[in-house]
């Protein structure tokens, strides 16, 4: 029911899933819409029949991608009004559901390009010259004379060899490309794999395209940033892997189903790869107790684009998307607009 104050309606309600940062909540506020956080009191995300419940009373979803809203959620309100997704993936939504329903989805994509290609490219740093494992022999006080073997790294520059590193990055969009971007100043070969944008790479200077598989074979570092997708899950199994060559190094911040994990144990154990540095896992928060054990791994836990800066307007561009969401107009960023043609969606235009 409408509760209209001063000409504003006062009625609308925004779920907020998760612990959003006071600039994203402000923005909701001056909106002059009602916060209805669900969270634990350290930001944990809701188990699933919490969720459902508070659903059926909201008009839009501010979720995060690490928030599961399959088709079960969605159906709690077909009257929501969309669901706007904090993060650029969205492998977290059932689209499919959420457009049949006429429920405009929407991520925040651009403002974390960057921070999380520095975790990328610190994460290939981190892996190749074994910082982590360094850092832990220092600490631990193993550091008594010349180090020896144990921590020798792979170049990333031309190096003592002088040889020219190959970087293959496995999905050119924004991350991708600015991930290239930082790879200039270690003089390495560019080559990329991207099935929808191989005129675009073809017709750029500084990148070659590769198909998948010749990727595989010529790269010393393989870099991942396509979507989670049907196509892209297990993109990179045992096949792939194999195809690689023994000193090559997996780098993976896109999404944890892309890699099996299983077949990624046996190739660092075998020496079928020589490291990976990942970020994400694909049962994440879980993570594969023999992974845990290799010594050629660098392993964080999820945090691509975890600067305080760049969260926060991550945070503001979810509440800005889910007020244009409420006043039934299109944000910039929605990864379905057909849900906006749907007669569903339609109908309930007439309530606003
Ligand atoms: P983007 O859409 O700009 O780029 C993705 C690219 O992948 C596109 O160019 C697309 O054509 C390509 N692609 C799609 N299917 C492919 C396939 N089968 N093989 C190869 N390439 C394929 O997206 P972006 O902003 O660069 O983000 C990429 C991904 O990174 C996101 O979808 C998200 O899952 C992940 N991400 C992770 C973190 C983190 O915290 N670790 C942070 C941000 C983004």
């Amino acid at each position: 029911m409408k509760r209209v104050i001063g000409g504003v309606d006062m009625s609308q309600k925004a779920l907020v899933a998760w612990a959003m940062p006071e600039l994203g909540k402000e923005v909701l506020s001056k909106a002059r819409v009602e916060i209805v956080p669900l969270h634990g009191p350290k930001g944990q995300l809701p188990a699933r029949e919490e969720l459902i419940e508070a659903l059926k009373d909201v008009h839009v979803l501010i979720s995060r991608a690490i928030l599961p809203v399959p088709r079960e959620v969605i159906m709690a309100n077909s009257r929501l009004l969309g669901i706007s997704n904090y993060g650029v993936g969205y492998d977290n939504i059932d689209i499919t559901c959420a457009t049949e329903l006429g429920i405009p989805v929407t991520n925040t994509p651009e403002v974390l390009t960057e921070t999380t290609a520095d975790l990328a490219w610190a994460l290939l740093m981190a892996t190749a010259r074994k910082v982590p494992q360094a850092h832990h022999f220092t600490v631990s006080g193993q550091w008594e004379g010349p180090v020896g073997e144990t921590l020798m790294g792979m170049d990333i520059g031309p190096g003592g060899s002088n040889r020219r590193k190959v970087l293959g990055i496995i999905g050119f969009g924004r991350i991708g490309q600015t991930v290239m971007r930082r790879s200039r100043g270690f003089k390495m070969k560019v080559v990329a794999y991207d099935p929808f944008l191989r005129e675009t790479i073809e017709g750029m200077k500084g990148v070659e395209y590769r198909e998948l598989d010749d990727l595989l074979r010529e790269s010393d570092f393989v870099t991942l940033h396509c979507p989670l997708t049907d196509q892209t899950q297990h993109l990179i199994g045992r096949r792939e892997l194999d195809l690689m060559k023994p000193t090559a190094i997996l780098i993976n911040t896109s999404r944890g189903p892309v890699v099996d994990e299983g077949s990624l144990v046996s190739a660092l154990k075998k020496g079928s790869i020589k490291g990976a540095g990942l970020d994400v896992y694909e049962k994440e928060p879980r993570i594969s107790p023999d992974l845990l054990k290799l010594d050629n791994v660098v392993l964080l836990p999820h945090i691509g684009s975890a600067t305080k800066d760049t969260r926060v307007q991550m945070a503001v561009v979810a509440a800005k998307n889910a007020v244009t969401l409420l006043r039934g107009k299109r944000p910039a960023h929605v990864v379905n607009p057909q849900a906006f043609e749907s007669p569903e969606y339609l109908r309930k235009l007439k309530d606003i």
